[in-house]
Formats: C-alpha cells, sequence, structure tokens
C-alpha cells in the first residue's frame, strides 16, 4: 500500500509528510569514515487535515521530535517529501522556506530556553515581525498587545522580563510567539509537559481554544496518552522510528489494533475504577536505532510475536478500518 493512499479520499491536507527519513551518520577510524547509520526516523507517512490535531505519540526515543523538527526544517531531511498546501518544504529555497515559516511555527516543551532572559518578553514575541517586516514599531507592539491578550496575560506583561513568570505563563508566551505570525499550522512538542497537572489543563483548554477561534491545525508530540486523548482528532503511535499504527482518537482508544499500542493503553490510569484492565508489561529495553530488529521491529518486545513470520517479515502500514492503519501481520486478530 502507498504512502499516498494514507490521505482519506475527498479531503484534502494542509501538510503531508511522505516517506520521510532522518539517518545521523555515525563516523569512525582514523580518517572519521561513515560506519553506520542511526535510523531516527525511517520512512514515516501521515497527513494532517486543516482544522485538525494529529497527536504522535511513542516512548522516548522513537523519533517522534525528529519528525517534528523535520517538518518545519529544524533539522534536515535524509529523504522523502513534506508538502504544506501542496507546496514541497524539503524543495524551498531560503526565499520559499522563509514565506513557509509563517504558516508553520513550533511550541517547545521548554518555553525558557527559547526566550532571550535579556530581552522584555514583548520584544521576544515582536520578533518574527521585525525579520519578516511587518508593520511599524507602534503596529507590532500592537500586535503583541492582542495576542498577549489571546493567550490569557494582560498587556503590562509585554515589558517583564521571562524570569518574572511562572511556567504556565511562560507556555502561553511560547504560544504567542508562535501566533503572532497568524500560522495555519502549528507543531506542539510536548507543550505542557513540564507544568504542574492543574496547570497542563488549563493551556490544553487554551490550544483547544484558540484552534477553534483561528481554524489551527496542530501535531501535538507527546508520550503521555491521557494528555493526548484530551486534545487529538487523530493518533499516530510511533515504535522505532516508524509509524505502527495511525486512527481517529476514539477508534484507537477504544480497540488498539496493534500490541504495542495495546501495552501503551494499558498503562493509562482507568478514568472509573470499576473499569478494569489488566496492564500489558512490555520485557526489555527499545531496542537501538543503530541496529533495529530484523523484521518487525517490535518483534523482540511483543507478547504475540510469531517467529519464523515476524522476525523476518517487515509489515507494512494496512488499512483495516475507515481511517485505521495498522502495520502488523496478525492485526485482524485483534479486531
Ligand atoms: Fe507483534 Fe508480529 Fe504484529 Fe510485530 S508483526 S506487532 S511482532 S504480532
Amino acid at each position: 500500500m502507498s504512502a499516498k493512499s494514507q490521505t482519506s479520499p475527498g479531503r484534502s491536507p494542509l501538510i503531508e509528510v511522505r516517506n520521510l527519513k532522518k539517518y545521523y551518520p555515525v563516523r569512525g577510524g582514523l580518517l572519521r569514515r561513515k560506519v553506520a547509520d542511526v535510523k531516527a526516523v525511517d520512512d514515516v507517512s501521515f497527513a494532517i487535515y486543516p482544522g485538525e490535531t494529529l497527536g504522535l505519540v511513542g516512548e522516548s526515543g522513537c523519533g517522534k521530535t525528529t519528525v517534528s523538527k523535520t517538518m518545519l526544517r529544524l533539522e534536515e531531511a535524509t529523504a522523502g517529501h513534506i508538502f504544506f498546501e501542496g507546496e514541497d518544504v524539503l524543495a524551498a529555497d531560503a526565499a520559499g522556506m522563509k514565506n513557509l515559516r509563517r504558516n508553520m511555527q513550533i511550541v517547545f516543551q521548554d518555553p525558557y530556553s527559547s526566550l532571550d532572559p535579556r530581552l522584555p518578553v514583548g520584544e521576544s514575541i515582536a520578533e518574527a515581525l521585525v525579520v519578516h517586516g511587518i508593520g511599524d514599531p507602534q503596529e507590532r507592539f500592537e500586535r503583541v498587545l492582542a495576542v498577549l491578550r489571546k493567550v490569557g496575560l494582560e498587556d503590562y506583561h509585554a515589558t517583564r522580563y521571562p524570569h518574572q513568570f511562572s511556567g504556565g505563563q511562560r507556555q502561553r508566551i511560547g504560544i504567542a510567539r508562535a501566533l503572532i505570525l497568524d500560522p495555519k499550522f502549528i507543531v506542539l512538542d510536548e507543550p505542557v509537559s513540564a507544568l504542574d497537572v492543574s496547570i497542563q489543563a488549563q493551556v490544553l483548554n487554551l490550544l483547544s481554544d484558540l484552534q477553534q477561534e483561528l481554524g489551527l491545525t496542530y501535531l501535538f508530540v507527546a508520550h503521555n496518552l491521557a494528555v493526548v486523548e484530551h486534545i487529538s482528532h487523530r493518533v499516530a503511535v510511533m515504535y522505532l522510528g516508524r509509524v505502527a499504527e495511525i486512527a481517529p482518537r476514539k477508534a484507537l482508544f477504544k480497540k488498539p489494533l496493534h500490541p504495542y499500542t495495546q501495552a501503551l493503553m494499558s498503562a493509562v490510569p482507568k478514568k472509573h475504577p470499576a473499569e478494569k484492565k489488566e496492564r500489558i508489561l512490555l520485557t526489555g529495553d527499545v531496542p537501538s536505532p543503530l541496529n533495529p530488529p530484523t523484521g518487525c521491529r517490535f518483534h523482540p518486545r511483543c507478547p504475540v510475536a510469531r517467529m519464523g513470520h515476524c522476525d523476518v517479515e517487515e509489515p507494512q502500514l494496512r488499512q483495516l478500518e475507515p481511517e485505521h492503519w495498522v502495520a502488523c501481520h496478525y492485526a485482524e486478530d485483534f479486531i
């Protein structure tokens, strides 16, 4: 099944990732020649539609952050295509990329590290307007105030410094910076992982409200499934550089079809104490992307692996239910 066929008929994606690869060369010997590749992202394809949130989940080191950074060209891809409104992002020159960046923004896990501690936050937020030559100083100042109000902050916050804010407020500033150019698409890279649980809900609600108000499209990268369930319309699960399963949120949380997703789900605390589900404990560590297992990459940890098949043949993503794609030879057993 081709990567292209993972798009939904009748809908045009805002952004489409096709056969994306990101390898990091490993060098050795006196001449520092390339001796191997770390395959951080290895043939990943998915589409995101206007106004939706795609959750991208998986354990640490599965490649989800590398995918998101490569989509914005904060990292250069090794191979593949990324189309934004049909335009090939990876083929764009510097001027083309500058234009694309107006529409493609990112919010990082730790906004503090991306804010200049010596600049009042209003100036940090206005930086992108200066880079893109938008408005005069007065117009820029007014836009900064408007975006601060949009994220629930006050006008006087524009003249304060990053260290004067709480973690939740700093993340609101990170969101304001992403919004200042009126983008269509925002990567949210673990945006609430560093926040207290009580603040997490406030920031997630703010993101949902902004999406509705401004028609934004999100890629929400996270390792916390409960958070992803709260905000996503569809969810893609990554394992060792590849997509294991991609499905609408309700379908995925009700009936995951990939054994890896089932194991992740079994670890999520139940909403009602009456709901009992046996926890699936995965044995062993995540293998190294330097030397991924043969066949299905999950087979050394899969509780239902069938040797002679799973360790030999790599499963491809197959559509088993509407918009529900799974890379497992035996996924039909779980329908
Ligand atoms: Fe498990 Fe085999 Fe499916 Fe891989 S292909 S997830 S090893 S059953």
